[in-house]
């Protein structure tokens, strides 16, 4: 069963991950590369190098980040945040945010190493400059998966079956059972698609 996070629910998410995917978009072309993050009430604060991903978000700065937590098939959270790419150039207006930004990513051990890295392995295309930016969240969304509604209907649903197979109720009985699972919400996707009533 998938359930809707509320916005503070999104939020703690994206605090605890500090990590995600981060999607730019170029004359009609999607981009989609992982990063770190560090959250702040309304913003994501970001550290890069000059590469695609900032020349793009430059020319266009809607930009879309989804960050997830997966413990399994069934277990998953995620969040999609839909925001504003902003630069936070080292000049004096920018100081403050820029120094915040800064902290709150330094938390992070060798925070700074992919974005080095990165200019490393692109050479001096676009020389080593450091970028520090911040995506401004427009709105957040998020979804959870969660395993027990799901482990709750396949144990009603094999009791029925069950019952059926041994005799105490009528196999009609069992198409009736999962209809009503089936409206109830608690089978969806293939599950529902194997239903035979
Ligand atoms: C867990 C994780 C966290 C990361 N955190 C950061 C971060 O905080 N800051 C940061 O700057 N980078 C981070 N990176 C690296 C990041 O994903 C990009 O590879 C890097 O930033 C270069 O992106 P760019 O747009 O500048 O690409 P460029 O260096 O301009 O790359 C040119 C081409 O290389 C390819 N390419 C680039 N990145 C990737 C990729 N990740 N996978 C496959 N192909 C790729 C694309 O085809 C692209 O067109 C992280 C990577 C991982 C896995």
């Amino acid at each position: 069963m998938i359930q809707d996070l509320n916005k503070q629910e999104c939020c703690e998410l994206l605090k605890r991950v500090g990590c995600g995917r981060l999607a730019c978009a170029s004359k009609n072309q999607p981009y989609v590369v992982p990063i770190y993050f560090a959250y702040e009430p309304n913003r994501l604060f970001g550290f890069s190098t000059v590469g695609q991903k900032i020349v793009w978000m430059r020319e266009n700065p809607r930009v879309c980040v989804e960050a997830d937590e997966v413990i399994g098939q069934d277990n998953w959270t995620s969040v999609l945040v839909f925001g504003r790419y902003e630069e936070l150039p080292d000049s004096p207006k920018y100081a403050a945010l820029r120094l915040n930004a800064h902290s709150l990513l330094e938390k992070r051990t060798l925070w700074w190493r992919p974005a080095i890295a990165s200019s490393e392995t692109r050479g001096q295309r676009f020389g080593p400059f450091p970028v520090f930016y911040c995506i401004h969240i427009v709105e957040v969304t998020g979804h959870r998966s969660s395993p027990d509604q799901q482990k709750v209907s396949q144990r009603i649903l094999q009791r029925g079956e069950n019952r059926a197979t041994s005799g105490l109720i009528r196999p009609e009985r069992t198409k009736g059972l999962s209809r009503k699972l089936s409206r109830l919400s608690l089978i969806s996707g293939p599950e529902k698609s194997q239903i035979t009533d």
